[in-house]
């Protein structure tokens, strides 16, 4: 057998090289610490040469070293022994004249000095813990379990006997009480430990008949369960064999379904390693291959020409340049999961009894680690499934995520990457009109574009429902913009082919990200909120997150942000525009009109603020500040008075949802005990064609208790004449769109066309947005009283209002 030159040598103890295979008298053959005896003899020099110091014993016991055993052959459980003494000595190397030995199968011993006994505790504490975990700690299985027993030799103590007594007491209790690290008290006395004469080496029978390379195979166990990455352990572990036993060719090859076989680690003296061979191989193409092995398992052939293989094997043998080899079958739980292959191209006589009970030994230990990959591939394959959406197949958002953290972590700085947000308008219309199914089949459709449309270059998850979220990577911003429009619009295409009827389009919402470090989160949402500014364009269907939008966007958030606050302080003023009488010049009414003060002394104005909080339903509470002031200037009004005129106050279609509202309006009426002929209340058209049976509800209610009813916007909703005529509306307000356009015969006959019919219905009828004196002219022409508009005044502050009503 060729020397053990090329084993790293890290893992044999100091001082012991010499000693190879443990042949030295004295030594334990297999794990290269001295004996009892010799340790002994060792300590009691010790105590004679510098009888001063403070000693210190340690027992450490390996309890399942015997189920290792069973398990994974005795030399893994050698090696597991080894490693462990390894480590004992690391964590006492300071002391340079520590004496160690095995005690028994499982048991070592430490002797050394320290003058501080808490320090020796807490040294030992550490040690502990190590070599607990030093072993396998990602398998509950292949985990050692070590107790420690200590003993502080009373000084001038010389019984060596009474010593190992107290301290294997100790160690005893531990394991027995499963404690990890006991210091002996004399109340441990009493606990039953071998007497010294049975502590004299009790090996395992095997142990001694058995040679091996108990170096190598701790290396191997050392390699194996230091690393993180198996796959590399056993890569690295291949080419060792073959270096420490001159093969060409080492192999391991796993049995995967369908009687295949899968080489997952492969070594050849002239390439080295080779990565990720993952060669895939069926049975069939070698001849009866397994009743090649023994009944061990092994198959030796030391001449692949005079084993009469057939034809097929030796081609394949010639190919290869196989001259002898040997495979040795893999097992975990009594089943067979694999082999190791070792070829040599040349062919020889036989082979030595260490290197087939090496190899055999070892076979043992890599099968451990071949299942245990196997086991860490497949629970990875778990995890991996539970991130995945079962649907689609995408990442589920919180995964999304995650894959985008990390691609975006090792991103390059010379691409471009996108978030993209998408979803299909009118997704529902398929799931009221097909079922689920074809709702489901879509999304798959849909998710499988989504994989294909940048294959490797995209991360692709699903939110929920119809929502998809992608990192899309390119070269250009212009690159990746041009192929998000293009695949969308190919995809909408298909869409409407598929569902005429359906006006399903998929919209899709673009953010560049300038910042990798960027939340992921706030990437996301600019997307979705890029995507949901798109809203019913139908001739665009990709939105790009700008500068425009997110100022924008900020302002409305700000809105949100701070109207309560207004409110409170008094920033939100009901301003009044009067309404006149175009008959006698009189101020007839007036519609009061939300103005907000900034800190700078600037208004904002209702545009700029009603649609966001329409959107968040804090609409209310503004409606309700507004009405409040309305309330208190006509109960002040009545209180100095004054001539009272009705207001006309704006109620948002928000109100309907509540179906106190009504009661809360008259609350409040009841509160400033206001007439209810004072007010009136503006809908918009748009909100009453909706015609929801709880709106009527509550606008009858309100005119049953004497408010009135405005139409706001009439001509730009939707409603026809004939809803007009229906609706529970007391007064219409024609919108300024009318009165803009006056001018031909043919638009004053339509205007008074509809004037006609909403006076034959019994409606009021008041005109809006009036701005010159010929459209004041022209309407009562035609007979009309009532209008409002720039022409008699602006919305103003209600101090300004009260000169009208002097
Ligand atoms: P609206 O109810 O149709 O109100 C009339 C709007 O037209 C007011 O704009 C008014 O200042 C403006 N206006 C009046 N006369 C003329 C004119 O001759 N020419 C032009 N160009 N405009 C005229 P404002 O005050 O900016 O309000 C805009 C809209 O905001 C209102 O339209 C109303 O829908 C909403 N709004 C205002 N205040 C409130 C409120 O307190 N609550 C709710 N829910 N909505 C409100
Ligand atoms: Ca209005
Ligand atoms: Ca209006």
């Amino acid at each position: 057998m060729s020397d053990n030159r090329q084993v790293d040598s890290k893992i044999i103890p100091a001082g012991q090289q010499e000693n190879r295979d443990g042949t030295k008298e004295g030594m334990d053959l297999l794990i290269n610490l001295c004996t009892l005896s010799v340790a002994k003899e060792q300590i009691r020099e010790l105590l004679e040469k510098e009888s001063q110091s403070t000693y210190h014993m340690v027992i450490l016991h390996v309890g399942n070293i015997s189920q290792l055993r069973e398990e994974y052959g005795i030399a893994f459980a050698m090696a597991v022994l080894q490693n462990q003494a390894v480590l004992l000595r690391r964590c006492f190397q300071l002391q340079d004249r520590a004496v160690f030995c095995r005690m028994d199968k499982d048991t070592l011993m430490a002797f050394g000095q320290c003058e501080d006994a808490r320090e020796m505790e807490e040294q030992c504490r550490q040690v502990q813990e190590k070599l607990q975990n030093s072993y396998f700690g990602r398998r509950e299985k292949l985990q050692c379990r070590v107790t420690m027993g200590l003993y502080h030799v009373p000084a001038g103590e010389r019984d060596l006997g009474l010593m190992l007594a107290c301290c294997g007491k100790a160690a005893a209790y531990g394991s027995r009480c499963r404690i990890p690290l006991v210091v002996f008290e004399e109340s441990m006395a009493d606990e039953e430990i071998q007497t010294e004469d049975s502590l004299k080496m009790k090996v395992m029978a095997d142990e001694k008949t058995l040679q091996y390379g108990s170096r190598f195979i701790a290396f191997a166990v050392n390699l194996l369960s230091d690393t993180m990455d198996l796959d590399s352990g056993l890569d690295m572990l291949v080419k060792q064999v073959g270096l420490y036993f001159d093969y060409d060719e080492v192999l391991i090859s796993e049995f995967i379904q369908d009687n295949s076989t899968m080489v997952s680690n492969k070594w050849r003296r002239e390439e080295g390693v080779v990565r990720n061979p993952e060669e895939i191989n069926t049975l069939d193409i070698w001849d009866d291959f397994f009743s090649g092995f023994d009944k061990d398992g092994i198959n030796l052939t030391c001449n692949v020409e005079e084993r009469g293989y057939s034809e097929r094997d030796m081609a394949f043998f010639r190919e290869r340049h196989i001259g002898s080899f040997i495979n040795l079958l893999l097992h975990c739980n009594g089943q067979t999961i694999g082999y190791m292959t070792c070829n040599r191209q040349r062919v020889i006589e036989q082979i030595s009894e260490e290197e087939l009970s090496t190899l055999v030994q070892l076979s043992k230990v890599i099968s451990s680690f071949v299942a245990l990959r196997f086991q860490n591939r497949q629970n990875q394959e778990h995890i991996e499934s539970l991130r995945r959406d079962e649907l689609t197949g995408l990442y589920y958002y919180g995964a999304f995520q995650k894959e985008v953290r990390r691609a975006l972590y090792q991103s390059d700085p010379n691409l471009t990457y996108a978030m993209v947000y998408m979803d299909i308008s009118n997704f529902a219309y398929l799931n009221e009109n097909f079922g689920y199914n074809e709702g489901n089949q879509l999304l798959k459709d849909m998710a499988r574009w989504l994989r294909y449309m940048n294959a490797k270059r995209c991360i692709c998850g699903r939110v929920y429902a119809d929502r998809f979220v992608i990192l899309v990577t390119g070269d250009s911003r212009e690159e990746i913009e041009n192929q998000i429009r293009h695949s969308v619009s190919r995809f909408s295409d298909y869409l409407q082919h598929r569902y005429p009827m359906g006006d399903l389009q998929v919209r899709a919402g673009l953010y560049y990200i300038d910042n990798p470090e960027t939340e992921i989160f706030m990437m996301i949402d600019a997307a979705n909120h890029a995507r949901k500014v798109i809203k019913d364009d139908y001739l665009n269907h990709v939105m790009v997150y700008t500068e425009h939008l997110r100022q924008t966007r900020a302002e409305k958030i700000q809105v949100v942000a701070s109207i309560h606050d207004a409110i409170e302080n008094g920033d939100v003023e009901a301003y009044l525009q009067p309404k006149f009488s175009m008959r006698t010049g009189e101020v007839v009414g007036a519609e009061a009109l939300v103005r907000w003060h900034n800190k700078d002394g600037s208004l904002k104005y209702p545009d700029q603020f009603i649609p966001v909080l329409e959107e968040v339903g804090y609409i209310v509470n503004v409606d309700f500040c507004v009405f409040r002031q309305v309330l208190a200037c006509l109960s002040r009004w009545r209180e100095e008075g004054r001539k009272r005129v009705p207001i006309s106050v704006n109620f948002s279609r928000v109100h309907f949802r509540d179906q106190h509202f009504c009661d809360k309006v008259m609350g409040m009426l009841r509160e400033y005990e206001m007439e209810p002929e004072y007010i009136e209340i503006e809908v918009t058209e748009s909100c009453i064609s909706g015609n929801k049976v709880g709106m009527i509800q509550q606008m009858t209610q309100l005119r049953e208790n004497g408010l009135k009813i405005a139409m706001d916007d009439f001509g730009i909703g939707y409603s026809s004449l004939g809803m007009l005529i229906d609706s529970n509306v007391d007064i219409v307000k024609v919108d300024k769109s009318f009165i803009d356009h006056y001018e031909t015969e043919q638009e004053q006959q339509y205007i008074n066309r509809i004037g006609q019919l909403v006076r034959a219905a019994g409606k009021d009828i008041i005109f809006e947005g009036v701005e010159t004196q010929q459209q004041v002219e022209f309407l009562r022409d035609y007979g009309y009283d009532k209008a409002q508009g720039y022409v008699f005044s602006k919305p103003v502050p209600i101090a300004e209002f009260e000169k009208w009503i002097e």
